[in-house]
């Protein structure tokens, strides 16, 4: 019905129920008048009138109390819309219920039989559902869990940090409470006014697959190290002897080549052998207070060495600033960067060494005025063996590690990197390290 029409049934009803007074009063009084009595019929008229409404009122009070248990009463006239009104009212209201818990049903049901556990957690942070394989990956029990803070089940110190950082773009790593066995990818999304839905993915397939990939590599180039050190001594004296008048003589030139490729083959494996130390479980690896001044020195020294004069150098550093972190990882880190910067950079060419702080942390930063890189380069240097220029590398030396070393040492100190260049122009590689690692000299002294 539209509403103009509802509204001219509503006043036809009216209309109806005014006319239907009018004639009772009529009556009342016509039966008074007959029996002499006018007045008093009306009244009783009128009396009877009133009870009725009140008995209708009665019951529509009755049927509101019992929560619409009670079918809704019948009656004519303006009380018959009342309840013919609510009775519509009720039917739309339980067909929208029935909808909404099929909805939920559904919902339940879908995600019940996810391999992944879910759970949803309130404002306030506690359980407010969860799904079967979230009971089994997390231990959750139900319902004695319903309504716990999340918190006080979930109790690794990672996802406390990561539940309690409240951006969630990432996700976070953590073994099971309930099996020490089983690695967990935990991820949350946010919604609503203050909901969340926490996500937890078995991965500890993966991650299996993962350090037996990873315990290969090492293992593979831990065994080539010894056959390649004798290989490589061995054509180091052919080379030598090649170079005298000897019989060598004529082999010369390939035994350098096959002696330079050897080389190239040790510093792949110790890089091989390095990145996998430095992906290894993080019980292999000391934290330490690392003099950062100390390692750039050193490898000041080394980096002139490698440029032999052939590129200025310049290198300002904040004497006092000191880091916690790995110190072998952040030595492969200041490394890699400043023999890259003098790798990449022609003859002349400048490259400026910083190591500073600022209110956001610490930040280590190489800039050359080098060969550059293409943009669509630039978001995949740190991948394993990834070059811009495979000849180039080679020609440097380059394993194509580097910055892939670079990369997981700088995850190990929750730091990023940076990368902005321009071909022809020059690089700069930015590491920036967080407050929390920042140390003071004094202090690391104390
Ligand atoms: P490589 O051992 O080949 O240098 P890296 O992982 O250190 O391997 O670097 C990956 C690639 O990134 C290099 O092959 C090179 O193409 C590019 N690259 C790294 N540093 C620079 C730089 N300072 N200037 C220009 N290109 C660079």
């Amino acid at each position: 019905m539209t509403e103009g029409a509802g509204e001219r049934a509503t006043f036809a009803i009216w209309q109806e129920e005014i006319l239907r007074l009018i004639a009772l009063i009529l009556l009342s009084w016509l039966i008074g008048a007959l029996a002499g009595y006018p007045i008093l019929a009306i009244g009783l008229g009128i009396t009877a009138y009133a009870s009725w409404h009140l008995w209708q009122a009665l019951r529509l009070v009755r049927w509101f109390k019992s929560r619409e248990e009670l079918e809704v009463p019948e009656a004519s006239g303006i009380w018959g819309e009342v309840f013919g009104s609510l009775y519509r009212h009720q039917q739309r209201n339980h067909k929208d219920r029935q909808q909404l818990a099929a909805m939920i049903d559904e919902f339940q049901a879908s995600t019940a039989a996810l391999p992944d556990g879910v759970i949803v957690i309130d404002p306030a942070g506690c359980i407010g559902w969860c799904n079967d394989s979230a009971q089994e990956l997390l231990g959750l029990q139900l319902p004695q869990d319903l309504g716990q803070r999340v918190i006080n089940l979930l109790r690794s110190p990672l996802f406390v940090e990561y539940f309690e950082r409240g951006s969630y773009e990432d996700e976070v790593v953590v073994h099971s409470p309930e099996n020490d066995e089983l690695i967990l990818s935990i991820r949350i999304v946010a919604y609503g006014e203050g909901q969340r839905l926490l996500l937890a993915r078995d991965i500890s397939r993966m991650h299996q697959m993962e350090r037996i990939r990873r315990d290969f590599v090492a293992n593979a180039s831990h065994e080539l190290r010894t056959p390649l050190t004798v290989i490589s001594g061995y054509l180091d004296m052919m080379a030598d002897e090649s170079a005298e008048a000897k019989p060598l003589a004529p082999w010369k030139a390939p035994l350098n080549e096959m002696s330079n490729q050897a080389s190239r083959m040790g510093r792949i494996i110790e890089d091989l052998l390095k990145l996998a130390r430095i992906e290894g479980p993080a019980a292999q690896r000391k934290e330490a207070i690392v003099d950062m001044p100390q390692l750039i020195n050193i490898i000041q020294d080394e980096a002139q060495a490698l440029s032999n004069g052939r590129h200025v150098l310049n290198i300002e550093c904040d004497d006092d600033l000191m880091l916690l972190g790995y110190p072998v990882e952040l030595q492969s880190v200041i490394s890699n960067l400043v023999f890259n910067a003098i790798h990449y950079t022609p003859e002349s060419g400048e490259i400026k060494v910083k190591w500073s702080s600022d209110s956001n942390g610490a930040h280590f930063t190489v800039a050359d005025t080098g060969i550059g890189i293409e943009a669509k380069h630039i978001p995949r240097l740190t991948e394993r063996f990834y070059r811009v220029d495979a000849g180039r590398s080679r020609e440097t030396g380059g394993t194509g590690l580097g910055l892939s070393i670079v990369k997981h040492a700088l995850e190990h100190h929750e730091g990023s990197l940076d990368i902005a260049s321009e071909p022809n122009c020059g690089t700069t590689f930015s590491c920036h390290f967080p407050m929390a690692r920042v140390r003071v000299r004094e202090a690391a002294a104390s």
